[in-house]
């Protein structure tokens, strides 16, 4: 990391990914810190441990801000505010409070969709007993609701750059002086991220691979991840990551080149190992992101018959 950018791994609570990366960018009064962790008294220790180590207090954090709404990522926000830790978000973030508070309302929506995807009773049990998870905190208003461009309540010139898909409200920040872009969950090193559906007419895969674009155009040297190591070939891992999603919706086309097919057919045909219930939402989750980007490319149509949606592939 270049001189005057500090890295956490901060332990989470799960294995798969172990740590989420915390960043810390010196100011001359302070830092401005970039996501903080679950939420929890020891997770909130375990921080101020690593801060610590780098001899820095709470009372050195000038801001906080969050890359996306994930629970990994600023779960612990609500914490740091008591250390009057202004804390960040992208504007349309208070849009999705409740969602993020309550999970019986985040996944309302999908829900209905999975009914429609003709999907199996217990898959749908599943979905509906989710309850938000101990390690979410609890989300109020943010102090400072960030637009693109440049964060204004800091010296350093940090840049909000818009980049839904992985989340609804997620940004990357480029940092003019170290060219780091820090891209929170959007671009990873070694997995892609999951993209979700939001309702029948959301389309976050395509905005994920615009996104994509965005950060690809940038002046930069370095992503700084918001697991992982840092990539030190972006313009590269950017292709990748879009040609990883360019052959699963090849494949998605392949299945039905000889019959239609629901959409809970094409998840198990797309990840056809034995999937827990947490995987087997994700899965299908993803299928129907993939199916909403075809649709949108007028590659394959949805025909409702009796309540069920079947997919067909327009010639
Ligand atoms: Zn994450």
């Amino acid at each position: 990391m270049p001189n005057g950018v500090h890295h956490i791994p901060l332990e989470l609570p799960w294995s798969t990914p172990g740590n989420v990366n915390v960043y810390l960018l010196e100011e001359n009064d302070g830092y401005v810190m970039i996501d903080c962790g679950v939420d929890g008294s020891e997770y909130l220790k375990l921080l101020e441990m690593h801060l610590n180590q780098l001899g820095i207090t709470f009372n050195d954090i000038k801001l906080l801000v969050g890359t996306h709404m994930h629970i990994d990522h600023i779960g612990l926000s609500q914490r740091l505010r008591e250390f009057d830790i202004p804390f960040a978000l992208y504007k349309n973030s208070i849009d999705y409070l409740d969602e993020y508070n309550d999970w019986s309302i985040r996944f309302k929506d999908l829900i209905r969709m999975a009914k429609n995807e003709y999907t199996p009773v217990s898959f749908i049990d599943d979905l509906k007993s989710i309850s938000t998870p101990l390690y979410a905190g609890r989300l109020e208003k943010p102090d400072i609701l960030l637009s693109e461009g440049r964060v204004k309540s800091i010296k350093r010139n940090l840049n909000v750059v818009f980049t839904p898909g992985h989340d609804y409200s997620e940004i990357s920040l480029y940092d003019e002086k170290t060219k780091i872009v820090f891209s929170g969950d959007h671009i990873l090193p070694r997995i892609t991220p999951f993209i979700p559906v939001q309702n029948e007419n959301s389309n976050l895969l395509k905005e994920f691979l615009d996104s994509l674009d965005k950060v690809d155009h940038l002046d930069h040297e370095i992503i700084a991840p918001g697991h992982g190591n840092i990539i030190s070939n972006p313009h590269k891992r950017i292709e990748q990551m879009k040609l990883h999603h360019q052959r699963r919706s090849e494949r998605i086309l392949g299945f039905l080149k000889n019959e239609d097919l629901t959409g809970w057919e094409i998840s198990n045909k797309l990840f056809p190992r034995d999937l827990d219930s947490l995987n087997l939402r994700l899965a299908f989750q993803e299928t129907l992101a993939h199916l909403h980007l075809l649709k949108s490319q007028r590659r394959v149509e949805k025909n409702n018959k009796n309540g069920v949606n079947k997919w067909t592939l327009i010639n």
